[in-house]
């Protein structure tokens, strides 16, 4: 499946699939699921009742590229811009 429309809307990342489905996946789940080794590293030292508390800038996204053809990098405003979100992935974190 292919991003025929990606937009940030608010606080949430709507993209539309070539097949006509749409994911919507709210920018702190987005960022909270960074799939980057650094945040990896995060996650696993903290429990699952953890909730993170982000900052403006953390929650903004500047920019987004594709990779390939298989997935986007997103771009923080804070200069975060190690994640890499395969499709599937996004898929996924919008469920
Ligand atoms: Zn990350």
């Amino acid at each position: 499946m292919l991003p025929v429309s990606i937009k940030v809307d608010e606080n949430k990342l709507k993209i539309i699939w070539d097949d006509k489905s749409e994911s919507v996946i709210k920018l702190a789940n987005l960022r909270r699921f960074c799939p980057c080794a650094l945040c990896d590293e995060e996650k696993s030292k903290q429990s699952s009742s953890y909730i993170p508390i982000y900052s403006a800038e953390e929650l903004s996204i500047t920019s987004i590229k594709p990779v390939g053809n298989y997935a986007l990098g997103i771009f923080w405003k804070d200069e975060h811009n190690t994640g890499i979100y395969d499709y599937n992935y996004l898929i996924k974190l919008s469920e």
